[in-house]
C-alpha cells in the first residue's frame, strides 16, 4: 500500500531535480523546490470516491502529500474547513455566489497549520529535529505549535512589532522565543546565523507548500470536483496561493478535474504591495518594498522568494494582482461580520475589499463563482474591534 506517491524535489527555476529523502533546502541556484509525486501511483492508489470515507482533516490526501509513514504524521486534526455561502453579503457586494473558505477554524487560529503539519512531519520524517525560523506572528506560533506535538526543539524569531498574541502562543508551548528589534528580514538575519537548527523559513524548505496546497484539494473536493471561477487569496509570502494553484495543476494531471483552472487573485495591501507593483510593471520577480506596513500583518512580505511563481499563476490563469488601503479592510472586516456573523481576519478583509473593487469594474461579473479564503480567525485580532 502506497502512502505517500512522492517521486522527488524539481526546481521551477532551473529544472534539475534533487532526491527527497534527505534534508534539503533551497536547490543551489536559490529557488525554492517543489515536490513532485508519481501520477500513475496515485491513480492506482486513490479514486475519488474513497475519500469520503477518510478522517476530515487534510491527511485524507495523503498520497499526494510527502510524508512517506503514517507514524511520522503530526497532527493537531488541521483541515477540511467550512466553504460557506455569504448570501447576505455577497448580494450587496453584487456577487450571488460568493464562497468563504474558512480557515479561521483551524488549530493555532490561521491556515499556518496547514504548512506546519506537513512541513514539521516530513522535517521528523528525513531526521530533523531541532527547527528555527523567522516570522511575522502566525507561522511561529503554528509550527512551535506542532514542534511541540513531534517532540522536536523549536526556535521562533519574531519583530517586536509582532502581534503579542502570537508571542504568547510560542511560549505557551515551550518554544524558544527571541523577539528581534526590526522585520522579519531582520529576523530571518538572526536565523541564518544560528547553527544546529533546520531553518524552516517560508518556502526554505520544500513541504510547508505541501500542507497550503490542501486548500485548493479541499475546494475541488467540496465543490464536487467543478471548480469555481475566481478563486482571492491575501498574499504574502505567497505560499497559500502557489500552493492551490500546484494543487488544481496536480488534479489535472490525475485527470481529476478538466476545463480552465479558475482565476486567481492575488491581494495585499497598498502599505506592502511588491507583488502588484510587478505585475503592473510586467515583471518577472518583485522588487524589494520599503518602508512595508498594514494592519494586516501577516501580509506584511517586502520580498518573497516565490514571487515569481505567484506572477506565473495568476499569469497562466487569467488572473489578477490589487492592491487594498487598510481602511477599506477594516471596514470590510465589520461589514462581513455584521451581515454573516463571522469575524474574520484583516487579511481574509483584504479579499473582500479586493472583490468589492473588481465587481465595480466588471472583472468579476455578477455570476461569477467567486471563493475567497479567509486565512485566520479575527480573534486573534482583538484590536481590529473598538470598544
Ligand atoms: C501568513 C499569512 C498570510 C499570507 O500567506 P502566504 O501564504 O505566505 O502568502 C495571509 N493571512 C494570514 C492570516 C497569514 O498569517
Ligand atoms: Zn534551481
Amino acid at each position: 500500500m502506497t502512502f505517500s506517491a512522492l517521486s522527488h524535489l524539481e526546481c521551477p527555476r532551473c529544472g534539475v531535480t534533487h532526491d527527497a529523502d534527505q534534508i534539503i533546502g533551497l536547490c543551489p541556484c536559490g529557488s525554492p523546490l517543489l515536490a513532485r509525486y508519481d501520477v500513475p501511483v496515485v491513480q492506482s492508489a486513490l479514486k475519488k470516491a474513497d475519500l469520503a470515507a477518510r478522517p476530515a482533516d487534510l491527511w485524507r490526501y495523503h498520497e499526494l502529500l510527502p510524508v512517506r509513514s503514517p507514524e511520522n504524521v503530526v497532527t493537531l486534526g488541521e483541515g477540511m474547513t467550512p466553504l460557506l455561502p455569504l448570501p447576505r453579503y455577497g448580494a450587496e457586494l453584487g456577487v450571488d455566489r460568493l464562497l468563504m473558505k474558512d480557515e479561521g477554524l483551524i488549530p493555532t487560529g490561521t491556515f499556518k497549520a496547514r504548512g506546519a503539519a506537513v512541513g514539521v512531519s516530513r522535517a521528523y520524517e528525513v531526521g530533523v529535529r531541532k527547527i528555527a525560523m523567522p516570522t511575522n506572528g502566525n507561522a511561529g506560533s503554528a509550527w512551535a505549535a506542532y514542534a511541540a506535538r513531534a517532540g522536536m526543539e523549536a526556535l521562533i524569531a519574531m519583530p517586536i512589532a509582532a502581534p503579542e498574541i502570537c508571542r504568547r502562543e510560542v511560549i505557551a508551548v515551550g518554544a524558544r522565543l527571541q523577539l528581534i528589534d526590526g522585520l522579519i528580514g531582520d529576523a530571518a538575519a538572526y536565523i541564518r546565523e544560528q547553527s544546529g537548527y533546520f531553518d524552516a523559513s517560508t518556502l526554505k524548505e520544500p513541504y510547508r507548500i505541501e500542507g497550503k496546497k490542501t486548500m485548493g484539494l479541499e475546494i475541488a473536493e467540496q465543490l464536487g470536483w467543478q471548480l469555481p471561477d475566481v478563486i482571492v487569496y491575501p498574499t504574502g509570502g505567497g505560499v497559500g496561493i502557489i500552493g492551490i494553484w500546484k494543487a488544481l495543476n496536480e488534479l489535472r494531471d490525475l485527470g481529476w478535474i478538466d476545463g480552465p483552472l479558475p482565476r486567481l487573485v492575488a491581494v495585499q495591501s497598498t502599505g506592502c504591495a511588491p507583488i502588484v507593483r510587478a505585475w503592473e510593471k510586467g515583471l518577472p520577480e518583485s522588487e524589494p518594498w520599503v518602508d512595508a506596513k498594514t494592519v494586516a500583518f501577516g501580509i506584511t512580505v517586502p520580498k518573497a522568494l516565490g514571487d515569481f511563481l505567484v506572477l506565473q499563476a495568476i499569469a497562466e490563469t487569467g488572473g489578477c494582482a490589487i492592491a487594498v488601503d487598510d481602511e477599506d479592510i477594516l471596514a470590510e472586516q465589520h461589514r462581513v461580520a455584521q451581515l454573516e456573523g463571522t469575524f474574520i481576519c484583516p487579511e481574509g478583509a483584504a479579499n473582500f475589499a479586493a472583490i468589492r473593487t473588481l465587481r465595480e469594474s466588471n472583472w468579476i461579473q455578477a455570476n461569477d463563482q467567486v471563493v475567497a479564503l479567509n486565512t485566520g480567525a479575527g480573534l486573534k485580532y482583538p484590536e481590529t474591534v473598538p470598544l
